[in-house]
């Protein structure tokens, strides 16, 4: 920070914020020459200045609030019924932002505001987080970056209706409102690797075959994280504690994960998935052994469906298992061969081409409430889904660990191919890495497990069985 401006801080009065209207905003398209004109017209007044970026944001009354729960029939109708990170979830995903048809777009105004407030001497930039009731969704808004290659102002996000109120007595009454920020925050400029954390209950004749489950624990920056994703990990978590608790004997491995950096990219799956399977087209020894993985990560509600990659036979086998849980309100799981990765832990299964399991959730209050915002702590879990969800995650691992086969998968010849390496910008970024694709060859000395049929082919005769064992059980084998 330059001297000028710590006097700037020091002294607050001398520095009223200007409160230009947001050129990002206007619905007319804003071309290069219009910001230009703009930013000029205004240069002089943000030296020392704490910048608002735009006017308040209207947020409107909302007359139908989200149910908790989705409709019962809704889960049945055709699109309604994809599991998580089957393709209903991607397109789901997609959309945000998007070019006006002609002129700037809003992150390149921002780019160019951003460039302008630091060249210029601004303190801070302050943006409203344009929702009701002081929720704080921090999405992507690039904040202070001390890096000289990439330098940012200190940014902040401030509640909408004390945004509204700075706005309207600075522009309406004309009265000069001076704020005084005391920020504090730590760098950890050494703390750049993340840990995926691995827990697992060894099996017995076919413990080399691994059922997994998990949810990732790392978390956005406005909460703790509770409903994404404490929820997913705490209930794979507990259902491994459930099966080793009641001593319930599994023939195959059960193995729990509790992934990292999902947030910026899936780094903790993709990078586990790397090194442990490889990818259909390039397999490792442990692929052929891999058998399925579950994953929540939709917030606090009970699974409600269900998508699995592979062929139909795969999403019979885990139905199979889920029809237990019929009466807790559990529909569908349906076959997905996306292998774009994506959205959530189970995309990285999918894209290596093995059985990724996403779970479909109730919306509660995630996508209006808790999703990436500040309300995102232990209060917002809904524990009696959670309970379930454990109980369900639980006899699922338990049906597939002991099955006599494990779940489907494509044949080599029926694979989907995987995708193209994208460049897209978002959550998924260009810089993560992205599955080989090789010839498929088997490395020397493995033989493939007997695959129980191919996309094309009939069901297994075998489905996974489902039952508890008998009282006289005698803990694990
Ligand atoms: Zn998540």
């Amino acid at each position: 920070m330059t001297p000028e401006q710590l006097a700037a801080i020091e002294n607050p009065g001398t520095a009223p914020p200007p409160m230009p209207p947001a050129a990002a905003k206007e619905n007319k398209p804003v071309t290069q020459a219009d910001l230009d004109a703009y930013l000029a017209s205004i240069k002089d007044q943000v030296r020392g200045a704490i910048i608002f970026y735009g006017p308040h944001t209207q947020v409107p009354e909302n007359f139908v609030p989200a149910p908790l729960r989705r409709p019962e029939e809704t889960w049945s109708q055709p699109g309604g019924r994809g599991g998580r990170g089957g393709p209903a979830a991607a397109g789901a995903r997609g959309g945000r932002g998007g070019a006006a048809a002609e002129g700037l777009t809003a992150a390149e105004i921002l780019q160019h505001v951003n460039k302008f407030l630091l060249d210029n001497g601004a303190l801070a930039k302050v943006t409203d987080a344009g929702e009701a009731y002081g929720t704080i969704r921090q999405q992507s808004t690039a904040g202070y970056n001390e890096n000289p290659g990439n330098p940012n102002l200190p940014t902040l996000l401030m509640g909408n209706e004390d945004y509204g109120r700075i706005y309207r007595t600075s522009t309406i009454d004309h009265i000069p409102v001076v704020l005084k920020i005391n920020i504090h925050n730590e760098f950890y400029p050494t703390g750049r690797t993340v840990y995926n954390v691995i827990g697992e209950l060894p099996g017995t004749d076919k413990a080399d075959e691994v059922v997994m489950a998990g949810g990732h624990f790392d978390s956005w920056n406005a909460a703790t994280g509770a409903t994404d994703n404490a929820a997913g990990g705490s209930v794979a978590v507990e259902a491994l504690r459930l099966i080793h608790t009641l001593n319930l004997p599994h023939r195959r491995t059960i193995r729990v994960a509790l992934w990292s950096g999902e947030e910026e990219g899936l780094y903790g799956s993709i990078a586990y998935v790397a090194q442990h399977f490889g990818s259909a087209e390039n397999p490792k020894p442990e692929w052929f052994k891999l058998d399925a993985y579950l994953n929540l990560d939709d917030g606090t509600s009970k699974p409600r469906a269900a998508s699995v990659f592979g062929p139909p036979q795969a999403a019979a086998m885990v139905e199979t298992a889920m029809d237990n849980f019929k009466d807790w309100g559990f529909h569908s799981v349906n076959p997905t061969l996306g292998r774009a990765t994506g959205g959530t832990d189970s995309t990285s299964f999918n894209n290596a081409g093995l059985p990724g399991v996403g779970f479909s959730q109730d919306p509660f209050d995630y996508n209006t409430f808790t999703h990436h915002t500040s309300y995102d702590t232990y209060e917002r879990i809904y524990e009696p889904d959670m309970r379930e969800a454990a109980v369900e995650e639980a006899l699922t691992l338990y049906s597939l660990a002991n099955a006599d086969q494990m779940v489907p998968r494509c044949s080599a010849a029926t694979m989907p191919p995987p995708p193209a390496p994208r460049a897209a910008a978002g959550r998924v970024a260009a810089n993560v890495p992205v599955t080989p694709v090789a010839p498929l060859a088997l490395p020397a000395g493995v033989t493939p497990p007997e695959r129980p049929s191919p996309c094309t082919a009939a069901p297994p005769a075998q489905a996974a069985p489902v039952s508890w064992p008998g009282a006289g059980s005698t803990g694990q084998r």
